[in-house]
């Protein structure tokens, strides 16, 4: 069964490699035409820790997708570089609904997920209520420090601001138990399912991943009620993680959640936005 919606609820916009350094209204084009592709109705687009070259600003991701009611942006959080968030220019892009959430990046901004110095950003998160999504799990970058994303971390901070909701992305990889027990403790915490593979499966380890995914659900419980569907886009080719969805037996209800309405609910995005699909999409 194919669900009636499909948001990726975890994209980017960020060149990858010098070799392939395109600008950024390219990755735009090139997002739209893989989501009509896969038949994803709606992308979370999220912006980096870092301002340069390679990874365009909030501001300038506000001006290229402004026009586009298929995507939604979430502002990730710059905090240890030189050129820190400007957190009154945050809540400004939240209060103007701009922005609809916050990214973090422990460890790759080497700071934990539990730092104390955060508290004026969940303080903001709670005031609008907008998620505040959160990196777990092993790291892209050889240079961060991965102890800094571990997802049991995230514990801390669900119970110090039990209004903000957090979204724990790639299910702490490979620290899926620990990730298990954050979710079935918290009901203020969500994860979503992105990023457990780098552009395409291998078969083996596609197996693994559907093995662990389907003992977190054994443990948790209700999947339906805290995961989403992602992708990490483009470092995650989309085809085949629409094909990951399908393939964990997921019951209708949990589904339709999963694939949408848990992700169009935490990010406001309005249900007449994202338009049940009328492409071909993935068949499973
Ligand atoms: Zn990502």
């Amino acid at each position: 069964m194919r669900p009636e919606r499909l948001i990726d609820c975890h994209t980017h916009l960020n060149n990858y490699h010098e070799s392939t350094r395109r600008p950024t209204t390219d990755h735009v084009q090139d997002l739209f035409a893989k989501m009509d592709e896969v038949g994803v109705d709606h992308a979370v687009v999220i912006s980096s820790y870092k301002v340069d070259m390679d990874r365009p600003s909030v501001e300038h991701l506000i001006e290229l997708l402004a026009a586009d009611p298929r995507t939604t942006l979430v502002e990730g959080l710059r905090w240890r570089g030189e050129a820190r968030t400007d957190l009154f220019g945050l809540e400004e892009r939240i209060r103007d609904g701009l922005v609809k959430g916050i990214k973090l990046y422990p460890g790759y901004d080497h700071y934990p997920i539990n730092d104390a110095s955060l508290e004026t950003v969940f303080r903001i998160a709670a005031k609008h209520d907008v998620p505040v999504m959160i990196h777990t799990g092993d790291t892209y970058a050889k240079t961060a420090k991965v102890r800094m994303a571990h997802p049991l971390l995230v514990d801390d901070v669900a119970v110090d601001y039990p209004d903000v909701k957090l979204v724990m992305c790639h299910l702490g990889n490979p620290w899926f138990q620990d990730a298990a027990e954050v979710l079935y403790k918290n009901d203020n915490v969500f994860a979503d399912i992105s990023g457990l593979t780098l552009g395409e499966f291998t078969y083996d380890f596609e197996r693994y991943v559907a093995m662990r995914l389907k003992d977190m659900i054994t443990y948790m419980g209700d999947p339906g009620k805290q995961l989403m569907y992602g992708s990490d886009w483009p470092l995650v080719h989309m085809k085949p993680y629409v094909r990951l969805l399908h393939e964990l037996d997921f019951t209708d209800e949990q589904l339709e959640n999963i694939a949408w309405r848990t992700a169009a609910r935490l990010f406001r995005v309005p249900v007449d936005r994202i338009g049940s699909r009328g492409g071909e999409g993935v068949v499973p």
